[in-house]
């Protein structure tokens, strides 16, 4: 019997850390107790490979960075994955499937610093990280609809993503592929949990064993259909305080 592994992939906004303030709190030390019990942890968000990576270095843990919606994996022990389409494309792309449909968009490239700071609260160093992108672009909508952009987007070679504040355009990948190619890597004695908030986890959470779904900002749990998914008392990071003991529980147990 090989060794148990237990994997833990976890969103960053509105899930580790707050909607508001962007901060771990009470999921700081929950994490911290995991990573001590030898579970891998992968952050797994829309966030850039630099966003994730500063904010590990903040809070001083060694983590996995799945990156701008599965695009990219980069794993704790130097090996990396990329399921994306560079940038550039990404973004000539999105402008003509919006030019196709009469949509107006406007990305983090068409947003100076200043911008992107007043649309997400970030401050201006965590705003770079933020348009420091690789294979995505996250976006508003100014006029149109999201379904015909949707539409006109997978004529490019486009998915439309919803994050909790931005759209998102973005090759064919998802959290899902990445986080399976994980979990395939780990051997046949592994056990998955995921936590998640909102629409852009689905594949992450269908991926894993035990997929959880903290409260949302508003204390309601975002409606979404996964089989055998754990509703977790708690809004963002205070939810994910009591999954993390959960699944220390259950690791423990194995
Ligand atoms: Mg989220």
């Amino acid at each position: 019997m090989e060794r148990p592994q237990t994997v833990v992939f976890t969103d960053l906004d509105g899930t580790f850390l707050d909607h508001e303030t962007y901060q771990p709190g009470p999921a700081l030390g929950a994490l911290e107790e995991l990573l001590a019990a030898e579970i891998e942890v992968y952050f797994c968000s829309a966030k850039t490979r630099a966003e994730q990576q500063a904010i590990a270095g903040e809070i001083g843990v060694e983590v996995g960075f799945i990156v701008e919606n599965g695009a990219a994996l980069y794993a704790a022990d130097g090996s990396a994955a990329v399921f994306g389409m560079p940038y550039l494309q990404v973004r000539e792309a999105l402008h003509n499937a919006a030019t196709a449909c009469g949509a107006i968009v406007r990305g983090y490239g068409d947003m100076d610093v200043a911008e992107v700071m007043e649309h997400t609260g970030l401050d201006e160093r965590r705003a770079r990280y933020a348009q420091d992108r690789e294979f995505t672009e996250s976006f508003i909508i100014q006029q149109g609809g999201p379904y015909e952009l949707s539409q006109a987007m997978g004529e490019y070679g486009l998915r439309l993503q919803r994050g909790s504040r931005f759209w998102t355009a973005q090759g064919e990948h998802d959290k899902g592929i990445a986080v399976r190619h994980v979990i395939a890597g780990l051997g046949a004695n592994v056990e998955s949990f995921g936590l998640g908030d909102f629409d852009n986890d689905i594949e992450m959470l269908v991926a894993v064993d035990t997929p959880m779904l903290v409260q949302q900002h508003d204390g309601t749990w975002r409606d979404l259909h996964v089989e055998d998914m754990v509703r977790l008392s708690g809004i963002g990071p205070i939810g994910w305080q009591g999954g993390a003991e959960m699944i220390l529980r259950r690791h423990n147990s194995r």
